[in-house]
C-alpha cells in the first residue's frame, strides 16, 4: 500500500515543529493526570493550595488587580473570535490542500485547550479538593423548640430594618446605594474581618462584567471566578439586592474557597456580619428562607402566619421583582446549569446541588423536627448565641 508524504512524515515524525507539538501535547497530558490523581490528597491539596496557589494568586492577582477591565472577559470574547476563525480558516485550508495538511492546524488547536485544562487544574482544580472553610457555625440543636421564636424574630427585625434603610424602585427592586467601586471596597473591608488562615490574604479585585453581562444573564450566571486570571467577576446586570453576595460569593473562591457550598457559606458570614444595611440586606435576600425551619419547628399555626405577616411589603416586593427578572431573562438557564453541573461533577463536587442549603428535616403526621442544622441555619445560630 502507498502511504501518501505527508502521512510518513506524520507517523515517522520527519517534521520537527509536529514533533514538538505532539511532545508538548503529550507533557501537558501527563501533568494533568498527575494533578487529577493528586486530587485524592486532601492534606496535599489544602498545602498546595496555600503555597502555589496563593503565590500564583498573589503574582496575577496583583497584575489583574491593576487594569480596570476584566481580562476574564477578554478571555471569553478572544475565544470566541479564535474559535471561529479557527473554523473558517480550516475549511479554507481543507478545501485547498486537503484534510491530510491540516493536522498542523488541529494538534495547535489541541495545545492552546491543553494549556489552558491543564493551568485551570493546576489553580482551581486542585482547589475544590481542600478541606471544608472554617467559618463560625454553632451546631447544637435547642431542646425547647419555642426558644426557636425568639430567634428568627430577631432575624426578622434586622432583615425590616436593613429594607427600611434602603430605596426600592416602582418596580420593587432595592437600589444599589454604591458605585460599583464603593461597594468593591467595602466588601474587601469585610473580608478583612475574616480570622482564619484557610483564605489566602490577598484580595484581588472584583471585576464588574461590563460586555459579557447579557450572555451570562441569559445562562442565569451571575459571577464567574477565574482561576488563572485570578479575577472574581460579577454581573453588573445582577438585581441590585444580588449585587453584594454575588461578589462576596466570587472573592470567597479567588480566596481559596473553590465549592459553591463553602463559597455560598462565606459569602453569607461576609454579608449577614456587616454593619451596612446593604450588604446585610443581600445575605438576607439569599439565605433568610432557611430560617422557615424554624417557624415550623416550633409547631404552632399561629407562629407562621405571624411570621409571614411581620415581613416589610418591600422585601415581598423584591423577591417577586428578582424572581421575575430571572424568569424574563435567563432564556439558556436549562443549559448552563447542565454544563456547571457537569463542570463541578469533574472536580470532585456533587454538582449543581451544592449551590443549595443543605436543609435537614422531617415532616411527620403531628411534627416538624429539625434533625441538624444546614449551613445557613448554623450560621444564623451563630450569629445569634455567639457572635459577641
Ligand atoms: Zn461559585
Amino acid at each position: 500500500m502507498e502511504i501518501n508524504k505527508s502521512w510518513k512524515d506524520f507517523i515517522l515524525f520527519k517534521d520537527k515543529s509536529l514533533f514538538r507539538k505532539v511532545v508538548v501535547l503529550l507533557s501537558l497530558l501527563i501533568i494533568l493526570l498527575i494533578l487529577l490523581l493528586l486530587r485524592n490528597y486532601r492534606d496535599f491539596c489544602d498545602g498546595y493550595s496555600k503555597t502555589v496557589v496563593q503565590f500564583y494568586e498573589l503574582v496575577f492577582g496583583h497584575i489583574a488587580s491593576f487594569f480596570p477591565f476584566s481580562f476574564f472577559e477578554l478571555f471569553v470574547i478572544g475565544t470566541i473570535v479564535y474559535a471561529i476563525s479557527w473554523i473558517f480558516f480550516f475549511i479554507l485550508k481543507t478545501k485547498r490542500t486537503g484534510i491530510k495538511k491540516s493536522y498542523h492546524m488541529i494538534l495547535r488547536l489541541l495545545v492552546i485547550v491543553m494549556s489552558i485544562i491543564t493551568l485551570y487544574q493546576a489553580t482551581a482544580g486542585i482547589e475544590y479538593s481542600r478541606y471544608p472553610v472554617d467559618i463560625p457555625q454553632h451546631h447544637e440543636l435547642l431542646e425547647n423548640h419555642q426558644d426557636y421564636k425568639e430567634i428568627y424574630m430577631s432575624f426578622v427585625d434586622d432583615f425590616n430594618y436593613c429594607a427600611s434603610k434602603l430605596t426600592f424602585n416602582e418596580e420593587g427592586s432595592v437600589v444599589k446605594p454604591y458605585s460599583n467601586e464603593e461597594l468593591i471596597k467595602y466588601l474587601e473591608l469585610e473580608y478583612e474581618k475574616l480570622d482564619s488562615d484557610y483564605f489566602y490574604k490577598y484580595s484581588p479585585k472584583a471585576k464588574p462584567m461590563y460586555f459579557t453581562g447579557w450572555f451570562y444573564r441569559a445562562m442565569s450566571i451571575s459571577g464567574v471566578s477565574f482561576a488563572p486570571t485570578a479575577e472574581p467577576n460579577y454581573n453588573i446586570l445582577n438585581p441590585d439586592a444580588y449585587q453584594p453576595f454575588t461578589i462576596a460569593h466570587e472573592m470567597a473562591h479567588s480566596k481559596g474557597a473553590m465549592p459553591e457550598e463553602d463559597a455560598n457559606l462565606v459569602a453569607a458570614y461576609i454579608c449577614l456580619n456587616s454593619e451596612d444595611p446593604y450588604i446585610r440586606y443581600s445575605g438576607y435576600d439569599v439565605c433568610f428562607w432557611s430560617l422557615e425551619s424554624f417557624v415550623m419547628a416550633t409547631n404552632n399555626k399561629q407562629n407562621v402566619e405571624e411570621f409571614y405577616n411581620s415581613i416589610d411589603d418591600n422585601i415581598y416586593r423584591n423577591n417577586n421583582y428578582e424572581y421575575d427578572y430571572w424568569t424574563n431573562h435567563a432564556t439558556f438557564e436549562k443549559i448552563a446549569d447542565w454544563v456547571n453541573d457537569l463542570y463541578l461533577k469533574f472536580n470532585n463536587d456533587v454538582g449543581t446541588i451544592s449551590y443549595n442549603d443543605n436543609i435537614d428535616t422531617t415532616q411527620t403526621e403531628t411534627e416538624f423536627i429539625i434533625n441538624s442544622y444546614s449551613r445557613y441555619q448554623a450560621l444564623f445560630m451563630w450569629l445569634y448565641f455567639d457572635k459577641n
